[in-house]
This record gives structure tokens, sequence and C-alpha cells, in this order.
């Protein structure tokens, strides 16, 4: 066999440069800044940091888009894909099965909320939000419900549940979804459960978690037009790391069983560990009837994403080929083997290096140094679930007034952490943390450090 060049290995940065700003088209990005920012090449990784085509090392102070858990180059993800692709790389779960899929699967029963037992599995967070829509849109027809009834859905403003038509129809976040309005169904929008910037105008000392009085509200009088609640537990990501007050997800559940709603939980984000419990529903020990999850799952390695149900749910799909009660739905890439693999070797770390019992100290680091950062005049507000952090930066602390968004500090801080070793991406005027799981405390102490410096550096602001 002849060797196989690498095509990769003989280009310089000036030529890859040419070939990104000629020919890509980066996701959610504004082109003229990317173009004058000028592009960042990660070429290798190693543990929690990215490196890039100079050597320069930079903590991984987002996970690479909140999906890595145990850092980069864990030997034994690695050596498992490596093992499955001396198997078999691709088959289809469309008619055929194959072992990683049916172990992973089991697996994941046996460590998500008590009564998700079946596994669909899809490659992103939308699709397996997508695939959650369709299920419980389709459970209530195949339920024999009319035709007229049980076909929307409750979701929260702020809400983020990927960027598919469907999973934009339930987001509400309007920078990236209200453009796209005429093309989606329309949902029952209930208030985000924030407290920093409460829709309701009211104080979480006295309000009595109004915000969920909505959710009632909305049950109360629409629950026969509506098939299902779908929420990201404990924390609203993408709308701005929003930490929900305790006791509204338990609530929002407890709501939809008794006005017979199906209550979708959304831990694309907040599963695998993110929030300092292996799923986000156990804070409040709490089990949905449809459960998504993907970014972490495969230890952040290769796409793959699952949408968990419960046995009844699962039942309800049942029949004879003629009584069409088959779930028609199914991505290419369904269940890849090698994320499967991949997926199947970061489990076992959760459990061989009690991942998860480690997370205490690290989450009381970050909380320090948050609490430190609070006290900067431009910083309104820093908000912490596990290791999902946001701080948010605002002109005037006091009437939590923005900056002016020509400003775009958020974006302009971030791109300042890279000098000081980290990089880390915002949601607008929050800045992000969400490191892997694996973070060590001197490197947490430098990613605090390098958000700090650059703080003060664009604020020009010491404290
Ligand atoms: C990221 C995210 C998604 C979308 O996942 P993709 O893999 O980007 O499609 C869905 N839901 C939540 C809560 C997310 O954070």
């Amino acid at each position: 066999m002849k060797p196989l060049t690498d095509t990769i290995a003989n280009v310089n940065i000036e030529d890859l440069c040419r070939m990104d700003l000629g020919s890509l088209w980066h996701p959610f990005t504004q082109t003229m800044e990317w173009e004058r920012d000028r592009p960042l090449f990660i070429e290798r990784a190693e543990g929690n940091y990215l490196i890039d085509m100079e050597g320069k090392r930079y903590i991984d102070g987002v996970s690479s888009l909140w999906a890595n858990v145990h850092g980069h180059g864990r030997q034994e993800i690695n050596e498992s894909i490596i093992r499955q692709l001396g198997r078999v790389s691709h088959t289809t779960m469309l008619g055929l099965s194959h072992p990683s899929a049916a172990v992973l699967a089991e697996r994941l029963v046996s460590i998500t909320p008590k009564g998700l037992d079946r596994v669909f599995y899809s490659e992103s967070g939308s699709t397996a939000v997508e695939i959650a829509l369709k299920i419980a849109y389709q459970y209530w027809r195949n339920m024999g419900a009319d035709s007229n009834a049980k076909k929307s859905f409750l979701c929260l403003r702020e809400g983020y549940h990927g960027d598919t038509l469907g999973a934009v129809s339930v987001g509400g976040i309007d920078l990236f979804h209200a453009i796209y309005k005429p093309l989606l169904f329309r949902p029952y929008i209930s208030p985000s459960p924030h407290c920093y910037r409460c829709e309701l105008d009211l104080e979480p000392d006295s309000c009595g978690m109004a915000c969920s009085d909505r959710v009632e509200e909305i049950l109360e009088n629409h629950h026969e037009d509506i098939a299902a609640m779908i929420m990201e537990p404990l924390v609203q990501g993408a709308g701005g790391i929003r930490v929900a007050p305790k006791g509204y997800l338990a609530r929002a559940r407890e709501l939809c069983r008794r006005y017979d709603v199906l209550f979708i939980t959304d831990e694309v984000a907040t599963g695998f560990g993110r929030t300092g419990t292996l799923f986000a529903c156990e804070h409040e020990g709490v089990s949905p009837d449809i459960m998504t999850v993907g970014k972490g799952i495969t230890g952040g390695y290769l796409p793959l994403a699952a949408t968990l149900t419960t046995e009844k749910i699962f039942n309800a799909f049942r029949g004879e080929y003629g009584d069409f009660k088959t779930f028609f739905h199914g991505h290419t890439y369904t269940g890849n083997p090698l994320g499967c693999a991949a997926a199947l070797a970061s489990l076992d770390i959760f459990k061989n290096d009690e991942v998860i019992g480690h997370l205490p100290p690290k989450i009381e680091a970050f909380q320090k140094g948050l609490e430190r950062l609070a006290a900067h005049p431009n910083v309104g507000d820093v908000r912490q679930a596990g290791l999902m952090m946001g701080i948010e930066l605002v002109e005037d602390k006091t009437t939590k007034n923005p900056f002016p968004l020509e400003k775009r500090m958020g974006h302009r801080i971030s791109m300042a952490c890279r000098k000081y070793g980290a990089i880390i991406r915002p949601l607008g005027d929050v800045l992000v943390l969400m490191p892997p799981l694996s973070i060590r405390h001197d490197e947490i102490r430098t990613l605090l450090a390098a958000v700090e410096s650059s703080i003060i550096e664009l604020t020009e602001k010491t404290f």
C-alpha cells in the first residue's frame, strides 16, 4: 500500500487564512468581524488546552462549545474509537443494529432519571429536540387524540433548543429566532425564570416564583391544546446562563403531570456533569417524560445525540404496520458506531475516575473567583450552576443598563482573553465559562485571571 500524504501537514498559515477567508462560512459568526479579527487555527489539543499553529496554548474555557468533558486526547476515548474503526465506522440503525448502540442504550437508561427506558439516537442536539417534539405530537395522535387537540407546545422565553425549524419554533431568543417567525409553528410562551432581569418586574424575595404561576395559568387554560412543555432544566444556556430559581423545575414537572401534558427536558447542554450532577434534573429529583442529550455524550469527541422516553410513550408507537403508529423518522448517521464507542468510553471515565465526586472543590473554586469578579463596577451579575457560569457585563451596575451594542464588549473581552491564554466565547455581553470537568485547580486560576485581566483591560477600570 502506498503511504497516503498528510494533506494538512504541509499547508502554512498564510494559505490556510486565504482558504478560510475565501471559502468558508462560519456558524453564528458575522463575517465582517471574522475578517477583522483574523482566523485563529487550532491545530492540536491536549488535556484542557487548545494549541494553535504557532504552538501557543489556550485553556479551553468553553469546552469546545460546551461539548468536551474529560479533556482532549484522552487515551481511553481515542482507543475506543480506534477499536470501533477496526470493526465498522458506520452502518445503519434502520432495520439493523450494532453492539455499541445496544450496550450504550442500556447504559444511558441506567444512568438517566428513573422512568426513561428507551433511547432514540440522532447526531446533534437540534435533531434530538426535533425528535422529542415529533414523538410528543405523534404520541397523542397514536393515543387517539382529536385532530384539534394536543397539537401545541409550551416553552420558555429565552429558551434555546437548536437551530432547525422545529427547535427554533420552541426557542425564545429573539436575536436568533425572530426573523424566522413566518416559517414556524406557534407555541405558548411562559416567562424566562430569571431573577436578575425579571420579565414580570418582581423581586425574588417576595414574588413567590410568579413565573411558575404563569406556567400554571397557561396549562390550566390550554392543556387540551398542549402536547408537551419543553424546557432546559435548571439553566437556560444560550439565553445567557440563566439559572432558574430553586423549585421551578420541580414545579413545572408537577404541573405538567397534573394537566396531562408531556414534560420534555432538554439536557443537551446541562447533561453529563455540567451542573455538578450527572443530569440537571437530579437537582430537583425530576423525571421527565422525554429527555434530550447531546453535546457531552461522547465526551465531546464525535457528534451523537439521543432522545430518551418512557416505556409508556414507546408503547404508544406499537401496533401492526397498517395501524401506522410507526415513528417515521431517522437520520442517516443515527446511532453512528464511532460516536457510540466514544460515548461508552466517556461513561467509563465518569465511573472509573469518579468524575462527579471530584467536582465540588472545583465548583467552589470558581464560586470564589466569580464572587471576586462580581465586585468589578461593570459586572452586573454572576451566575453559576456547577461548571456552567455566566458573567454579565453592564455599563451601569445600579441601573443594569447594558453597554451600547456597537461596543461589542463581550466579544472584545473574549478576544482579549486569548492574549492571556484562554479561549472563551460570550453570549452577547454575558461572558461564558464552561470548562471541561477535568479542569485542574491551577488551570481554574489561569482561566479566572485571564478573564479578570481582559475585563480590566477593556473597561479600563480596576477594582
Ligand atoms: C446546543 C444546544 C442544542 C443544540 O445542539 P446542536 O448539537 O448544536 O444541534 C439544543 N439544546 C440545548 C439546550 C443546547 O444547549
